[in-house]
C-alpha cells in the first residue's frame, strides 16, 4: 500500500508539467485584478478539495459561538503527513492519541486549499494558548494549516490562496486585520527549564508568515499579554512579530540547522526533546530529542546538526540518509522524510544551478520543478553545478571535465540511474553513452 503511493508520487512529479498548466490556469490570474475580486473568489471556491470524508470518526464536532481570530499555522510537515495528522489525528509524546479536527483548512505548496472541518465547529488548534487576556483560542478562531516549516519560506501560490480564504472568512466574520495572528503569536507553554512562569515561544508555528504577502495590514504592536505580565516574551519572537521592521523581516526565515544564535529551543520549540524530534549529528549519526539528554547534554550538540520534526516512523530511511556512505558528506544529496529541498540548497533550492535526480529518472533544475510537495523521497540532488554534458562516441569524459575528471566534486549520473563521483569511478572507459556529467559552476 505504501509503495504504491509511492510510485503515484513518482508518477506525478514526472507529469508535473501538465499539472502546472493546470494549477497555471486556476491561480495566475491577470494581475490587475483586485484582491480576491468575485471571480477570483468563485475560482478559489471551486477548486478547494472537500477533505472532510476523511477526518476521524471519533472527532467530537461542536459548533464554535464566536469567531474572534484566524490563527495561521505551519504543518512542520509536507502536505500527506499534514493532512493525515489534520484528519485523523497523532500521537502525543506522552504517548496518547489525539482524534485529529486539527485544522479547519489545509493549503499545499503549489496552493491547492482542503477544507478538512466545516468552518462552524471548533478545531482542535491552538492548544495552550492566550491572546489579550482570552485562553484556549481553539474555541474563538478558525485554523489555517499551511503546508512547510516554521524556518522555510512559504510559497507564492500559499500567498495567493491564504490571501483569498483570509478575505472571505473577514468578510463572513467581520475580522478586521489585526484578528489574523500565527499559533507562534497566541501560544504559550508552561514553567521549564528557561522560564520560571508561563510564557510565550511554545510554538515558532508560522513564525515566517508574512502578513504583507496575505494582503494584511499590520499585527498588533505589541504582546497584549506579555504587556499585562500575564506570560513572560520569548526574545526571538518578540523580535520577529513587534521589533523593528528590517529585523523582523531577516530573522523570520532561519534553518533547521543548530548553530550558537540557532538552538535546539530556537527550532523546536516544545518539540526540543519529543522522541519524534531526531537530532541528525555531523557525523550522520541521529538522536531522538528524549535521548539527548541522556546521551549528549543539551549544551553538547555540535554545530551544524540538522533538527527534524515530526518524524513518525521510517527511521530507517533517515539513517540510511545520515551515514555518510557514498553519499552522506559528498556533494550529492538525498531528499528523505523531513529533509526538504530548502533544508540542502536553502534560498537556491529552485535555482537553474540545482539539479535534482527523481527516482523515476527524470533530472532536472529546480526552475523547472513547481509540485514541491509531490517530490518523492529518494530524490538527490546537487547544488550549484552546471551541465548536463553528455558522454557519446565523440565525446569522453576526460574531453568533458579535462584535469576535474576524478574529482569528487565532478558528478556522473548513469543511464542505470546510479550517481557517483569522481573519485569513486576507477575506470572511466566503462562509464556508458548517455552518462550525464555535471561541473561545479564556479
Ligand atoms: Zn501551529
Amino acid at each position: 500500500m505504501y509503495f504504491n503511493q509511492k510510485r503515484h508520487q513518482n508518477l506525478k512529479v514526472c507529469q508535473s508539467s501538465l499539472f502546472a498548466i493546470f494549477l497555471f490556469s486556476l491561480f495566475f490570474l491577470p494581475e490587475n485584478v483586485s484582491v480576491a475580486s468575485v471571480n477570483e473568489r468563485t475560482v478559489f471556491q471551486r477548486a478547494l478539495v472537500d477533505y472532510q470524508r476523511h477526518l476521524n470518526p471519533r472527532y467530537r464536532k461542536a459548533p464554535r459561538d464566536q469567531t474572534k481570530y484566524i490563527i495561521v499555522h505551519t504543518s512542520e510537515s509536507g502536505l500527506q503527513s499534514a493532512l493525515k495528522t489534520v484528519s485523523s489525528g497523532k500521537l502525543t509524546y506522552k504517548g496518547n492519541r489525539t482524534f485529529g479536527g486539527h485544522a479547519h483548512y489545509v493549503i499545499a505548496r503549489n496552493g491547492v486549499t482542503y477544507r478538512t472541518l466545516d468552518k462552524n465547529y471548533v478545531a482542535d488548534h491552538a492548544g495552550l494558548s492566550m491572546w489579550d487576556g482570552q485562553t484556549d483560542i481553539s474555541r474563538v478562531s478558525i485554523g489555517i494549516e499551511l503546508v512547510g516549516y516554521h524556518y522555510e519560506p512559504l510559497t507564492d501560490h500559499q500567498y495567493r490562496s491564504v490571501k483569498i480564504l483570509i478575505k472571505i472568512l473577514q468578510n463572513i466574520y467581520g475580522l478586521k486585520d489585526r484578528a489574523v495572528l500565527t499559533h507562534s503569536q497566541v501560544a504559550y507553554g508552561r514553567p521549564n527549564q528557561w522560564f520560571p512562569g508561563n510564557h510565550r515561544g511554545r510554538k515558532r508555528c508560522a513564525k515566517n508568515f508574512e502578513r504583507t504577502k496575505a494582503g494584511l495590514g499590520p499585527t498588533w504592536p505589541f504582546d497584549p499579554d506579555v504587556r499585562a505580565g500575564r506570560l513572560t516574551e520569548d526574545k526571538e519572537l518578540a523580535v520577529i512579530f513587534y521589533g523593528s521592521p528590517s529585523v523582523m523581516i531577516a530573522s523570520r526565515v532561519t534553518t533547521n540547522v543548530i548553530s550558537k544564535t540557532n538552538t535546539a529551543w530556537s527550532i523546536a520549540g516544545e518539540d526540543f526533546n519529543s522522541p519524534q524530534t531526531i537530532y541528525q549529528l555531523p557525523g550522520g549519526q541521529t538522536i531522538t530529542g528524549n535521548k539527548i539528554e541522556s546521551t549528549l547534554g543539551w549544551n553538547r550538540i555540535p554545530p551544524n546538526t540538522i533538527v527534524l520534526l515530526n518524524q513518525q516512523g521510517e527511521p530507517a530511511d533517515l539513517r540510511r540518509t545520515g551515514s555518510g556512505t557514498k553519499t552522506g558528506s559528498g556533494p550529492i544529496k538525498i531528499i528523505s522524510n523531513g529533509k526538504t529541498a530548502w533544508s540542502f540548497a536553502g534560498r537556491n533550492y529552485n535555482s537553474r544551478s540545482t539539479i535534482y535526480f527523481l527516482p523515476c529518472g527524470r533530472v532536472t533544475d529546480g526552475t523547472r520543478i513547481s509540485a514541491w510537495d509531490d517530490l518523492p523521497s529518494q530524490t538527490r540532488l546537487i547544488i550549484g553545478y552546471h551541465g548536463p554534458f553528455t558522454i557519446n562516441s565523440s565525446q569522453k569524459a576526460n574531453s568533458i571535465a579535462g584535469h576535474k575528471v576524478r574529482d569528487e566534486q565532478t558528478v556522473y549520473y548513469l543511464p542505470n540511474r546510479e550517481v557517483y563521483t569522481g573519485n569513486k569511478i576507477s575506470d572511466f572507459s566503462m562509464l556508458p553513452r548517455g552518462t550525464l556529467v555535471f561541473l561545479p559552476a564556479l
